[in-house]
């Protein structure tokens, strides 16, 4: 076979196996064209919600095409945008108003970062700051990456990234730490915004902090005039246990960023929504004033329409008793794995569960994550470990067996690695 020309994301292409490759996929699965079917225990990369082609949503797909493609988002607007922005400021939290879009949760954040250094600037008193959390993930364009955990991914593009100030991560007994250290940054006064993924950190490796202490990181923000950006790119659409991370910290930030499962991870789009305050600060009869930003595929009309469609099922199906459920059957096998002498660190947030395999080299180039990668596809699962860290982060619709199943793998590969050698 000729090699592919095709360049994949995240893959030293020198060292991979061939790519599987997927000619369907539904609910928990993916089939691959050998007739295999792979168990979907990541969700695809954290984007697929209920499950794959949940049929709402195929349908909605369906329908908004007849009438729609891409449509020019400036001077024009249509239905399934301005429907859905209603729709999405009646389930969010409190205090966001309006609605921007965009394509994918790297943008979204950009535009977060864009609309709190505008909205100082265009307040007369500018502020240039923004302040982020250790291990932190907001994307891969210049400016997430700026703002989220430096290390290998982004060495090359070091001399392009911009400076931000980091608060250490709050770990379990130095939770002061954190907040001394957000406080003492605020009170240089330039600070605009704190930028951060609510309870849980993502790619930085499945850090969970508690809600408590973020509900205490807004209150010093807004002492200080600061704004908070919540990247809930991941967190969104039930992951922790409730719609948004947000709630459970029972706080409304001045930003929230939304893409992953906005469209129950159909079709690739975003939402960046903010204040009132934020809005009106770029309202103005000075044209200068304008929020200068936007993406080819703004507000794509059938992405709008499949979002829609994935807020038709959280409301007509019993998605957050769904969660629940699964949440509880997470805590019943995770608990196996507490006092296991293999695995640090096991920890759930809602239906994010993450458990460290106890090897002494750990960190994402850890010898012991492309080892259990190879491990669970042989047995069909897909599980990407974040080097020596195992997670999962189930489409919602998995069954208790799917669960055993996956709990099994883990266990032999723990011991695959921890007496295999790969210490
Ligand atoms: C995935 C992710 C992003 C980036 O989203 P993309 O759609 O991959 O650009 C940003 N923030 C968080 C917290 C994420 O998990």
């Amino acid at each position: 076979m000729t090699p592919s020309p095709v360049w994949h994301p995240f893959t030293q292409h020198a060292l991979e196996p061939a790519m599987k490759r997927i000619i369907r996929t539904e609910g928990a699965y993916l089939f691959d064209d050998q007739g295999n079917a792979i168990l979907d225990a990541i969700s695809s990369w954290w984007v697929i919600t209920h499950g794959h082609r949940h049929p709402l949503i195929m349908d909605a797909i369906r329908h908004a095409s007849e009438s729609f493609d891409q449509i020019i988002f400036a001077e024009y607007t249509h239905q399934p945008a301005e429907e859905l922005a209603k729709r999405l400021i009646a389930i969010a939290p409190a205090g966001l108003d309006h609605v921007f879009y965009s394509d994918s949760g790297s943008t979204c954040v950009e535009v977060a970062l864009k609309m709190a250094l505008g909205f100082f600037h265009n307040s007369g008193a500018p502020r240039s700051r923004i302040v982020v959390m250790e291990h932190g993930y907001h994307g891969d364009t210049i400016g997430t990456m700026s703002a989220g955990e430096r290390g290998v991914f982004n060495a090359p593009y070091e001399p392009m990234l911009f400076g931000v100030d980091r608060l250490p991560f709050p770990v379990p007994g130095r939770e002061q730490d954190t907040l001394d250290a957000f406080e003492a940054f605020c009170r240089g006064g330039q600070v605009a915004a704190l930028l951060i993924e609510p309870l849980v950190l993502g790619a930085g490796g499945m850090l969970m902090y508690p809600a408590s202490l973020l509900a205490e990181l807004k209150a010093i923000a807004t002492r200080h005039g600061s704004l908070m950006i919540a990247d809930e790119v991941m967190t969104g659409w039930g992951r922790t246990g409730t719609l948004f991370a947000c709630e459970q910290a029972n706080i409304a930030p001045d930003i929230l960023c939304t893409s992953k499962g906005l469209t129950g991870g159909s079709l690739p789009l975003a939402a960046t929504l903010c204040s009132a305050e934020i809005f009106d600060a770029h309202l103005s009869s000075d044209r200068s004033r304008t929020f200068f930003h936007s993406s080819s595929y703004t507000a794509n009309p059938i992405a709008c329409a499949a979002a829609q469609a994935n807020l038709d099922v959280w409301k007509t199906e019993p998605v957050t008793a769904r969660v629940q459920s699964l949440v509880a059957m997470h805590g019943t096998r995770l608990e196996r794995f507490k006092a296991d002498s293999r695995f640090g660190n096991v920890r759930q947030t809602g239906t994010i569960v993450a458990l460290d395999v106890n090897v002494p080299a750990t960190g994402y180039f850890s010898e012991a994550g492309p080892k259990l990668r190879a491990f669970f596809k042989g047995r069909h699962l897909l599980i990407r470990p974040l080097g020596n860290v195992i997670y999962l982060m189930t489409p919602y619709c998995v069954t208790a067996a799917n669960l055993d199943r996956i709990y099994d793998a883990i266990d032999e590969a723990a011991d695959m690695i921890v007496q295999g050698g790969a210490r």
